[in-house]
């Protein structure tokens, strides 16, 4: 019996049905498949049934990437590393899909890292990845929100995402004391051009340090007051940080890059 680490966010995913749910989000025959934390194997087992082309996985427990080689062998390549430390986009030659019931503790790290650090050309078709509900809700939250903030705004930039299904704590084993959600991200064609990412980080982060005060304020910080600006993204400046839509946010990255030339 293997004994689950807190410290590395360990709930294994032990419901056949959901397993069965993930695997049949996406193509895996014939493709490049990478999954971040496989643990068990659980998951894995159900990636390996469908006969992708490849198989990489990421596990920084070396006692769990030690048993991963001896349930699975040759059928993969286990990196047994931190995938905070890994820079994916050089890893692979094809597109990859990535699989990840993620360390609850690092997954809004991992995604942004991954949308910061994104080119043009995305090094994977799809994400397939699970994070506590009430992360997932604030992925995917709607402008006029409480949920609606800084992560909703960073990972709907680059990727449209679905949300597949919620899973409840007794599909996983030890059981987490919250909800989690299944969500699927595909590369959008169209996008923002920002040329900085960090812009658009230090918008929404001098914007929504105070959530529940009116734009004014943040925005004479950055824009000094700008009334171009103002009446090009018909912005009213009483109005609070969580009432301006996804796409506001990255014209005014766009202004704020211009502006300072
Ligand atoms: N996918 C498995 C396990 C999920 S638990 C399942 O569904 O059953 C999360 C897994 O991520 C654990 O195996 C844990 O050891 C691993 N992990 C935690 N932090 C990590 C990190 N920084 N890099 C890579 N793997 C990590």
């Amino acid at each position: 019996m293997i004994k689950a680490k807190k410290s590395l966010g360990q709930n294994f995913l032990i419901d056949r049905s959901i397993l069965e749910i993930i695997v049949n989000t996406t193509q895996i025959k014939n493709r490049t498949i990478l999954e971040i934390g496989p643990g068990t194997g659980n998951l894995t087992s159900f990636i390996i049934k469908n006969n992708p082309k490849k198989l990489i996985v990421i596990e920084k427990d070396q006692y769990l990437a030690n048993n991963l080689k001896n349930l699975f062998n040759n059928k993969l390549t286990i990196i047994n590393d931190d995938i905070l430390n890994i820079n994916e986009s050089l890893l692979f030659e094809d597109k990859v899909t990535v699989f990840g019931n993620l360390p609850y503790n690092i997954s809004t790290e991992i995604l942004s890292k991954w949308i910061l650090n994104l080119k043009n050309d995305f090094w994977f078709d799809h994400l397939v990845l699970m994070f506590q509900k009430e992360v997932a809700d604030r992925i995917i939250a709607k402008y006029n929100t409480q949920s609606y903030g800084r992560l909703t705004i960073l990972s709907n930039w680059k990727l449209k995402i679905k949300k597949i299904c919620d899973i409840k704590p007794a599909s996983f084993s030890p059981k987490p004391k919250i909800d989690s959600s299944l969500l699927f991200f595909s590369p959008k064609r169209d996008f923002y051009k920002i040329n900085d990412p960090k812009n658009l980080e230090k918008i929404t982060r001098t914007f929504f340090n105070h959530r529940r005060k009116m734009l004014k304020k943040p925005f004479n910080i950055l824009f000094k007051g700008d009334q171009r600006v103002l009446k090009k993204l018909k912005i009213d400046l009483n109005l609070r940080p969580q009432n301006l839509d996804t796409e506001t946010y990255y014209k005014l990255a766009n202004e704020y890059e211009s502006l300072r030339g």
